[in-house]
């Protein structure tokens, strides 16, 4: 009997048509996980894990956030070349002063941090990346995001969106010049209404590789993630000046939400923070990710206290055992006690 791939391989989570045959297929974009874990090949950080004996130095590389056979190699195509121009236009000239000229700054009154307008970045663009972001994370199985689910009217939202709103694959390739695409979404902007988010990073890191990736599969309005050096707030429907909204980073504050808010095609405004304020932001995630991991650790730590020392462990013991799981001069952040 023929071998026929067709019987086993699945189609393409977004154009729904060709075979998902694409292998290695990054959940996050690749330039927004390099602050994190290094550039492809080169993987140096760590990502994070909520087992109970993940231990976060061990070096992981890309592969949690690796997936096979979601797409097929057109849709991976279509997906990298957006990647390629959000990184070009805003992650490689945002913080570069060689390219002032194509953002502009403004203060928002009683806050310590600026309102950065990036003038040049098609903010349909920006909005279809984080679509992109949003959906593989909710199809994957990868551990990292396994807890992460939109809900299903929502995925089939943005997968419409997706094969829509991507640029064409014809011929085996992508080849539609920039100029013209940025048109082509212009023509489609009526696919991003209802779409709203804020972004926010900081204006610079003296370790950027203290950074996280997490999507918090609880705090769904908005959807709170956070990507290396990137902090998203995203909106399914428009938010309200006066509601109170799930805000897992600490992010939102006594402002009018509206001032820094993103959608309906209005130019891309990222909050840019200072250090300090994303070192304490980082600092509580770390907590509650230490948090949520002590009844895990708890039982695990004894397992090998009794195992080793077959004496019943001190608390000293437990604040030795979690300083090695979490080394304080990793992050900062007080050590739980046990009660
Ligand atoms: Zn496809």
């Amino acid at each position: 009997m023929l071998y026929r791939k067709s019987a086993i391989m699945p189609n393409c989570s977004i154009c729904l048509k060709r075979e998902a045959t694409q292998t290695g297929s990054h959940l996050l974009s690749a330039f927004m996980i390099e602050s994190v874990v290094g550039k492809r090949g080169h993987e140096k950080g760590f990502l994070l894990d909520d087992a109970p004996d993940f231990d976060y130095r061990s070096n992981t590389g890309a592969i949690p956030v690796v997936e096979n056979y979601l797409f097929c190699i057109g849709c991976e195509q279509r997906m990298a070349y957006l990647e390629g121009y959000v990184c070009t236009e805003y992650r490689d000239k945002f913080k570069n002063a060689r390219f002032g000229q194509n953002f502009s700054d403004s203060e928002i009154t009683g806050q310590s941090w600026i309102l950065r307008e990036a003038g040049r970045v098609h903010p349909h663009a920006f909005t279809l990346l984080l679509a992109s972001l949003l959906y593989r994370m909710s199809l994957s199985n990868k551990k990292l995001f396994a807890d992460f689910h939109l809900t299903p009217l929502e995925q089939e939202q943005l997968r419409g969106i997706l094969d829509a709103a991507l640029p064409p694959y014809e011929n085996f390739k992508v080849k539609i010049k920039t100029a013209h695409y940025l048109r082509t979404l212009d023509g489609n902007e009526a696919l991003f209404d209802g779409l709203y988010y804020i972004v926010a990073t900081y204006d610079r890191l003296h370790d950027e590789t203290m950074s996280f990736n997490i999507v918090h599969p609880a705090f769904r309005l908005p959807y709170n993630m956070m990507f290396g050096q990137l902090l998203i707030l995203f909106f399914f429907g428009k938010p309200r000046r006066e509601a109170i909204y799930l805000d897992f980073f600490g992010l939102l504050g006594n402002w009018d939400v509206l001032t820094t808010l993103n959608g309906d095609g209005m130019p891309l405004k990222t909050i840019v923070l200072p250090e300090q304020s994303w070192q304490v932001m980082l600092a509580n995630v770390r907590d509650e990710i230490v948090a949520q991991k002590i009844p895990g650790l708890i039982q695990l730590f004894f397992q090998e206290h009794y195992k080793k020392y077959r004496r019943p462990p001190t608390n000293e013991d437990w604040l030795g055992f979690l300083d090695l799981k979490f080394p304080p001069d990793q992050l900062s952040g007080d050590t739980p006690e046990v009660k």
